[in-house]
């Protein structure tokens, strides 16, 4: 598939191109305040802020906040007006919303959207929703998947020898990501983590991190997989942030009771956080179904965001809302593109960015 793939990477060249010019000659600014973009709302993606190294090992889930700051300074130089999801999506409907109109979404509830994203968004008077899964904010413990991988990561100079970790027969170089994520797969299975031991789960965490010289008091002491506690969100919450649903557990069961306990728990957890109505919703991973959709509309679910790249339209199932995932690894030039709706306008197809 060599032509397939030097056809692909040439494509992309020419898309960036046309970008890069287009924003040269300030297309993207008559873009920006066209009748067309007053009838879309583009509503942004994030996830994690870094509070130390966290981005250097995943640019896809992590961003720094001098990123950010850069970000939102793009907002307000260039315009923007970034608006409450739940206002947002009813000026939508009626018609009504202001030129250059953006949302700011963070998913998963991690501290970090406390420690580093909240002074900021303070900061530039910029308000914004997160998306909070609550098993893991109530158990205070560190999400056990990306703080494994995160740690193998950090001693990714070693080779091991056999038995260096519990239950590790081989040697594993862990530079090779392959090696890295089957030796993950073991551990996780080592202390029956997918089957919900939590006790087990801490211990081996810490155990890999000590076994690999990896500081492990300074990941659980700074929280850097840690979800927002209650105090935390508690007190977002009263500084006018939302914390809305994506589930207890992060997970999407197809039975329909299975799913409604799922965003039934999720709720009465953040509402007794927050005091306030949970009635938007993030699917976790992006998995959309359509099962879901009257599902959702019998718990009274008003709005969902999805995975979908776009900018959403008055005529979207406001449960079907696409938006825009910013990482690390996309440029200045095809942020404002996206911002200004020029980047969707290029794009074309819809695809489905998690
Ligand atoms: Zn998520």
């Amino acid at each position: 598939m060599l032509m397939g793939e030097t056809l692909y990477k040439a494509a992309r060249h020419v898309r960036y191109a046309a970008l890069a010019g287009l924003g040269a000659v300030g297309g993207f600014t008559s873009i920006a305040a066209s009748a067309w973009r007053r009838r879309r709302l583009l509503i942004l993606c994030y996830h994690g802020v870094s509070l130390e190294d966290e981005h250097e090992w995943n640019r896809d889930l992590f961003v720094t906040p001098a990123f950010l700051r850069r970000r939102f300074e793009i907002l307000r130089d260039c315009g923007y007006v970034v608006l409450p999801l739940g206002e947002s999506v009813r000026r939508l409907q009626r018609g009504t919303l202001p030129p250059r109109s953006v949302v700011l979404t963070f998913d998963d509830g991690f501290h970090d959207f406390f420690a580093a994203a909240v002074p900021l968004l303070e900061e530039f008077g910029y308000p914004a929703m997160n998306y909070m899964s609550t098993y893991y904010a109530v158990h205070q413990l560190p999400l056990a998947v990306i703080t494994l991988r995160y740690v193998l990561w950090r001693a990714r100079l070693r080779v091991l020898g056999p038995g260096v970790l519990p239950g590790q027969d081989g040697p594993v170089d862990l530079q090779d990501l392959q090696q890295r994520e089957k030796l993950t797969a073991t551990l996780l299975n080592q202390a029956q983590v997918l089957s919900g031991g939590r006790e087990a789960q801490q211990a081996l965490l810490g155990e890999v991190a000590t076994r690999l010289g990896v500081e492990w008091d300074n990941i659980m002491r700074r929280r850097l997989f840690h979800l927002m506690n209650a105090g935390e969100v508690a007190d977002i919450a009263r500084r006018g942030f939302d914390v809305q649903l994506h589930t207890h557990r992060h997970r999407t069961p197809r039975e329909k009771s299975l799913f409604c306990q799922e965003v039934l728990e999720n709720r009465r957890i953040l509402e007794g956080m927050t005091g306030r109505p949970a009635t938007h919703f993030c699917y976790p991973s992006g998995d959309v179904d359509p099962v879901f959709l009257p599902w959702l509309r019998e718990l009274k679910v008003e709005t969902a965001t999805t995975g979908f790249s776009g900018l959403a339209r008055a005529a979207h199932d406001p449960l079907l809302l696409p938006r825009y995932v910013d990482t690390m690894a996309k440029s200045e030039v095809v942020f404002e593109s996206w911002l200004s709706g020029a980047g969707a306008i290029l794009r074309g197809a819809r695809g489905n960015a998690r």
